[in-house]
């Protein structure tokens, strides 16, 4: 047959021409020149429908083509290529779409303009606003918590707070952070995720969880509740010496709840529970290990000298061990004097 718009043989595709005489005359994609794409400033999300969605410009650009592009439903195994010229504000694209008409491999292509345009997205406007549904407060037990311990524990929450985000919950966010009374507040966006941050930092930390919540006014005409999660770290710390029911303890290592100790009187390992240690008090840290002079030693004890006060006296040993080193380690705690097993402790 032939094409009686080319003249050519060949076969006939619809309406007595041929495929490429048809495709000339017909179009399969109808699109907009320009586009208005609505990014976050703060958070680089992309707008899409009534909700804002991260990922990259090109991810969000095809999104917004599918649905202003007009594509024909006799296309079949649609594609999308762009390729744009990402620079400010306008960025011009090449669109490409293609797919298959009874068999037949086509592609149009399109020129189109991308208008930049920033909004602050709902979650960012709340942090920036200041927004915050619950307050997690860290504070330790008749102590300030020192230096250390408040970077480590502003670093553990950031780290929860990004990897809940990460996981999808983007509403989650901390909207202020204050060192307060020895201790550490952080506001969070989330009640939700605030009591499994408070969690986390229990097991990681130790010591107890209390829970408060207040009324804060009315909110799209609910009330809304600020929730409390205090948590109290114990007094205790690891290198600490305690007594507790006329018993002397080290405390090796602490990890969550469980308090690693080494009891001083027989050198054998104990472990507490951390509210089984409510009770114990604590006699001081590492300062109270002290270096003297081994003299000599019988089975059940050894003389020592104090290398400052040239004065010699007794301690007890806690198991049947004979020491060969001229340095030995002690621990006075009130009145009383132990060997510090420092490698046997330190081994732990
Ligand atoms: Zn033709
Ligand atoms: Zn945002």
């Amino acid at each position: 047959m032939f094409c009686v718009e080319c003249g050519k043989e060949e076969k006939i595709f619809r309406n007595g021409v041929c495929i490429s005489c048809y495709l000339k005359n017909n179009s399969f994609t109808k699109g907009p020149e320009i586009l208005d794409i609505y990014i976050c400033p703060k958070c680089s999300s992309y707008k899409y429908k009534n909700t804002w969605m991260q990922g990259s410009f090109e991810k969000a650009l095809k999104r917004q083509i599918k649905d202003n592009f007009q594509i024909s439903s006799e296309l079949k195994k649609v594609q999308i290529k762009t390729d744009c010229d990402e620079k400010g504000k306008n960025i011009s694209c090449k669109v490409v779409i293609s797919g298959y008409l009874e068999g037949h491999e086509i592609s149009e292509k399109h020129s189109l303009t991308v208008r930049i345009r920033g909004v602050v997205c709902d979650i960012c406007s709340k942090q920036f606003g200041g927004y915050f549904e619950a307050t997690l407060q860290v504070r330790a037990n008749k102590r300030k918590l020192t230096k250390e311990e408040l970077e480590t524990i502003r670093l553990n929450v950031e780290n929860l707070v990004e990897s809940i985000r990460a996981k999808g919950n983007r509403g989650l966010f901390i909207t202020d952070i204050a060192e307060e009374h020895g201790g550490i507040d952080f506001y969070l966006s989330e009640k939700g995720s605030a009591y499994t941050i408070a969690k986390k930092i229990q097991e990681k930390f130790g010591g107890e969880i209390k829970q408060s919540s207040k009324n804060a006014g009315m909110k799209d005409s609910r009330q809304i509740f600020r929730m409390t999660r205090l948590i109290r770290l114990p007094a205790y710390r690891k290198e600490d010496f305690i007594s507790l029911d006329n018993s002397y303890f080290y405390i090796s290592s602490i990890s969550g709840n469980k308090v690693h100790t080494f009891e001083l009187s027989n050198w054998t390992e104990r472990v507490f529970d951390g509210k089984d240690l409510q009770k114990a008090s604590i006699i001081g840290g590492k300062e109270l290990v002290k270096e003297m002079i081994f003299v000599s030693q019988s089975k059940d004890e050894m003389q020592v000298m104090d290398p400052k006060m040239y004065k010699t006296f007794e301690v007890r040993k806690p198991k049947n061990i004979s020491f060969e080193s001229k340095v030995v380690k002690i621990v006075k705690m009130e009145d009383k004097i132990f060997l510090f097993p420092e490698k046997n402790i330190t081994n732990k």
